[in-house]
């Protein structure tokens, strides 16, 4: 485990105050603060090595190209992927959640064709595909979830027809913190020739991400999500699936040959990266992956576990607290139970979690004990929770109670969080978000309840 004190001073925003309170920064899962290496790493590339990638035979320009090329590098190792030709540089997750939903549909999708989404997407995996929707006609298929925000993989089997073409789903909810089953998800779709993206801006940050164990097609995440620079963002895919979609964007660098009459188009990734890439959010995002990995993604998944498990708890001892979508405390209490719990199904980390699917299947003679055994495998699966908690409190407005909160220094969210087809599932026009990072601490915790409890007695 690392020393938080000392990773703290890697963040010197964490130590400003606001309204002259320290700042109590529990808005994570819009963005992260940066690490010093990450900003100096950036200052120092436009101070010494800045040059357009790719095209220039001077030496500048070939130590950016490499600078860039050694990030794609970075990311791959990152995400585990078998190649940097499954590495795509784009501006962030609603990028590369628009390129496939437009290039997959351009390709591979006729009027009356089906996507599969879940109830819990963020608006950025919904809205593309209803721009597809508009444009050829297809059809959005949604999984249902229960009032605990649970997806419901029972419907989700259900939803497969003829014209299903593509599962496109976030792997952790940005209000609910709820992991899902994506490797069951993913196995699923597979079962009936259908591939699968993730939407991963929510769990990249927070615990290990291994693409290949997953197994899915696509997967996108934000850099500036995971202590990058804004403005740099990924999608990996398949090499298969990048070989046979179009190109997303025209312009320099995605082509091989241009002539008025034909032109050709350069290999995966450089098709879907047209125009100047953001070759210095690319070397700071490298930057910020060496940080995290260093830091170990294991340690931070377990520092943040506990500090969701804490400010659970914490928060549930407020009057009229409604948390929303998570475990009860009682379930989260006990540290042992919850790991003997996991033991039990015999896996040991999220994202690996589905591997003894296959081996414990062996065991289980009839169908019926193997269907039972996959339905709680799913609802475990899912029950894993990630660094957000989404509450209110009585009658409270979420944006009174935020507003308050933030004169005390402390910054959440407040409001749909970019999700308003969940806000109606829960039946809430809002909530407010807390939501952690590897830097934050139990004491932060405590002054966020200390906080909610003094703004609740003004009402
Ligand atoms: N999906 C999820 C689950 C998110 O939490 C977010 C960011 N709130 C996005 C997509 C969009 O990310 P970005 O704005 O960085 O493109």
């Amino acid at each position: 485990m690392y020393d938080i004190n000392q990773v703290r001073e890697d963040f010197p925003i964490l130590s400003r105050k606001v309204y002259d309170k320290p700042l109590v920064y529990f808005d994570n899962a819009a963005t992260t603060q940066k690490p010093l290496c990450v900003l100096d790493a950036m200052r120092e590339e436009y101070l010494n090595v800045n040059a357009n990638v790719h095209r220039g035979v001077h030496w500048m320009s070939q130590q950016a190209t490499e600078l860039h090329e050694q990030a794609r590098e970075t990311v791959r190792r990152f995400l585990n992927a078998k190649s940097t030709t499954e590495i795509v540089f784009t501006r962030g997750t609603t990028e590369g959640l628009n390129l496939v939903a437009s290039t997959f549909a351009d390709e591979c999708m006729q009027e009356g064709d089906e996507v599969i989404v879940s109830t819990m997407e963020h608006h950025s995996n919904i809205v593309p595909w209803q721009l597809q929707a508009r444009k050829k006609g297809i059809v959005l298929k949604v999984i249902p979830m229960s009032d605990d925000g649970i997806l419901d993989m029972e419907a989700y089997r259900s939803l497969f027809t003829e014209k299903t073409r593509i599962v496109s789903v976030c792997h952790v909810s940005n209000v609910l913190g709820t992991v899902n089953p994506v490797k069951d998800i993913v196995r699923i779709a597979h079962e009936h020739g259908v591939p699968v993206m993730i939407d991963g801006a929510q769990s990249a940050p927070h615990f290990k991400v291994d693409v290949q164990d997953i197994d899915c097609d696509f997967f996108v995440f934000s850099g500036h999500k995971v202590y990058g620079p804004t403005g740099i963002g990924v999608l990996y895919g398949k090499e298969a699936w990048l070989e046979k979609l179009p190109p997303y964007q025209g312009g320099g660098e995605m082509i091989e040959h241009v002539s008025f009459e034909h032109t050709t188009f350069e290999r995966p990734p450089l098709k879907f990266e047209a125009g100047t890439p953001d070759y210095i959010a690319s070397h700071g995002l490298a930057m910020a992956l060496d940080y995290v990995t260093k830091l170990g993604m294991d340690n931070i998944a377990a520092h943040e576990q506990e500090l969701t498990r804490y400010a659970i708890q914490r928060l549930q001892e407020i009057p009229e607290m409604k948390i929303y979508g998570k475990l009860r405390v009682e379930e989260l209490r006990d540290e042992n139970d919850y790991n003997r719990r996991k033991e039990g199904y015999g896996f040991d980390a999220v994202g690996k979690n589905s591997q003894l699917l296959s081996s414990n299947s062996q065991h289980l003679s009839s169908n019926s004990q193997l269907s039972t055994f996959n339905s709680q495998l799913s609802t475990f699966n899912s029950q894993l929770h990630d660094a957000v908690v989404s509450f209110n409190v009585g009658n409270i407005h979420h944006m009174d109670l935020g507003t308050l909160l933030d004169r005390l220094g402390i910054a959440v969210r407040t409001g749909h969080h970019c999700a308003q087809p969940l806000m109606d599932r829960l039946g809430v026009l809002g909530t407010v978000r807390a939501s952690f990072a590897l830097y934050n601490t139990k004491e932060e915790i405590d002054t966020l309840v200390a906080g909610i409890d003094r703004v609740r007695k003004m009402f």
